[in-house]
């Protein structure tokens, strides 16, 4: 039993809509950001030349990550920018000069398959390879782990009410993420392969079906449209009845998403680094919602000139959709591979706050068992705080999306998870 909330489903707007790769910019905007990490330094200067998938900077933490230029061209500064999660992050802001020179060998490679486990992870923190689901997790450290993985789960149930962008892959992509799946599976040698699909997406999972035949041990599951569902742990523990405290990994479970298994595929083929993935771009604001490839660093403004504009000035943007990602106040944010999607809705200046009418909906709702609504009310009272597990929120929305008297209790419970942080430092 998957305990959520079957949500109103927007993914008509963009869902096999105009699908094209947006025309460059003339300027790029990558932060120097890496997974959390925001202290990256870049010991590049102004005026010099990079090559399209140069590294620019690199983490000195833990997860080694990179930082790559979707394009060759001249850095023209390197200064605050604003991000997508509404901070002001120093950027490195590249002139295009279109020729997309870069330092790599043309061709793809015929048999993905015979590669070792110890190259695959090399090729992945080399190309830049992160989770594709918005949360950036570098790739190649799941995977470096040296856990035993038996099974995987190919996550293409795409919660967000708005997004299709994994829906593209999947529709447009079946053949790839099958071959890649296996490559994984023969390097790391898992021994099933489960790609979790909503039981509504009915041309998903018949495209995919057609491609299947050769690969036994790689399965369909159907799972029911309830949010949060796609949410890693849930989805582990309904595919394989199975609890979880922290993370699938303590079962041996590795959990992908289909559009970061498509990025895999990429690298292994062509050894080249990722510059770029595909968006949606939706919204009632927007005039022609749809999925588009975009490069790394492209601003938010440059792409919705490109795709047609908007119908209204008077907006709220929403990075990753509504349920769980963030609004930003400016249109010049650039897409990183965190975002799966934009999503720009008219501002309806009356949806006021009104006062909790103590329906308990909020509570009923929770996925994690939580009591948004005491949460929000005890905010500034650490102990009692610290009982009502504000860390536990996964971040979900859902309490937001059903109380009736509109109020943000996902900001509420957020706000707590840092009262609650802050303290244990003392
Ligand atoms: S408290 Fe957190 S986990 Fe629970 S419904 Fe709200 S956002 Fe989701
Ligand atoms: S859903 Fe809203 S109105 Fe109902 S108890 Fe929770 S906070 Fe109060």
């Amino acid at each position: 039993m998957i305990r959520g909330t079957k949500l109103i489903n927007n993914k008509n707007m963009s869902i096999k809509k105009t699908f094209k790769k947006i025309v460059d910019a003339d300027y790029i905007y990558i932060p120097l950001v890496t997974y959390k990490n925001k202290n990256i330094y870049c010991d590049l200067k102004i005026g010099d030349y990079v090559y399209k998938g140069q590294v620019l900077a690199k983490s000195d933490d833990m997860y080694n990550c990179k930082v790559i230029s979707s394009v060759s061209g001249t850095i023209k500064d390197i200064k605050p920018w604003i991000y997508i999660d509404n901070t002001m992050v120093n950027t490195i802001i590249i002139e295009n000069d279109f020729l997309n020179k870069e330092k790599f060998k043309k061709g793809a490679k015929k048999n993905i398959s015979k590669y070792t486990s110890s190259e695959i992870i090399k090729l992945m923190k080399d190309n830049g390879v992160v989770g594709m689901s918005g949360s950036a997790y570098p790739t190649h450290f799941k995977y470096g782990m040296d856990l035993k993985i038996n099974k995987l789960i190919v996550n293409a149930v795409e919660d967000e009410v708005y997004i299709t962008s994994d829906f593209t892959n999947l529709n447009d992509k079946p053949s790839e993420i099958l071959e890649a799946i296996d490559a994984l599976m023969q390097a790391f040698k898992i021994g099933e392969c489960v790609i979790a699909i909503k039981d509504f997406n009915e041309i998903g999972i018949k495209d995919f079906i057609n491609y299947m035949g050769t690969y036994p041990n790689i399965k369909i599951k159907k799972v029911p449209d309830k949010y949060p569902v796609g949410y890693e742990k849930n989805l582990a523990s309904y595919i394989y009845d199975v609890k979880i405290k922290k993370n699938p990994m303590e079962r041996s479970i590795m959990v992908n998403n289909i559009s970061t298994i498509y990025e895999i595929y990429r690298v292994l083929k062509y050894e080249r680094p990722i510059t770029g993935r595909i968006i949606t771009i939706s919204g009632n604001a927007v005039k022609n919602p749809q999925n588009i490839y975009v490069k790394f660093g492209t601003l938010l403004s440059d792409i919705i000139k490109n795709i047609g504009g908007l119908k209204y000035k008077d907006i709220v943007i929403i990075v990753n959709g509504p349920m769980m990602g963030n609004s930003v106040s400016s249109m010049d944010i650039p897409i990183t591979a965190s975002v799966i999607g934009i999503t720009i809705q008219k501002n309806y200046k009356d949806e006021k706050t009104h006062d909790c009418i103590n329906c308990g909906k909020c509570v009923n709702v929770c996925p994690v068992r939580l009591a948004p609504t005491y949460i929000k009310k005890y905010k500034n009272h650490k102990n009692i705080l610290k009982l009502l597990n504000p860390n536990k929120c996964i971040r979900c929305g859902l309490c937001s999306y059903i109380c009736p008297s509109k109020i943000d209790l996902r900001r509420d419970v957020i706000d707590a998870c840092e009262v609650v942080k802050n303290e244990d430092k003392y």
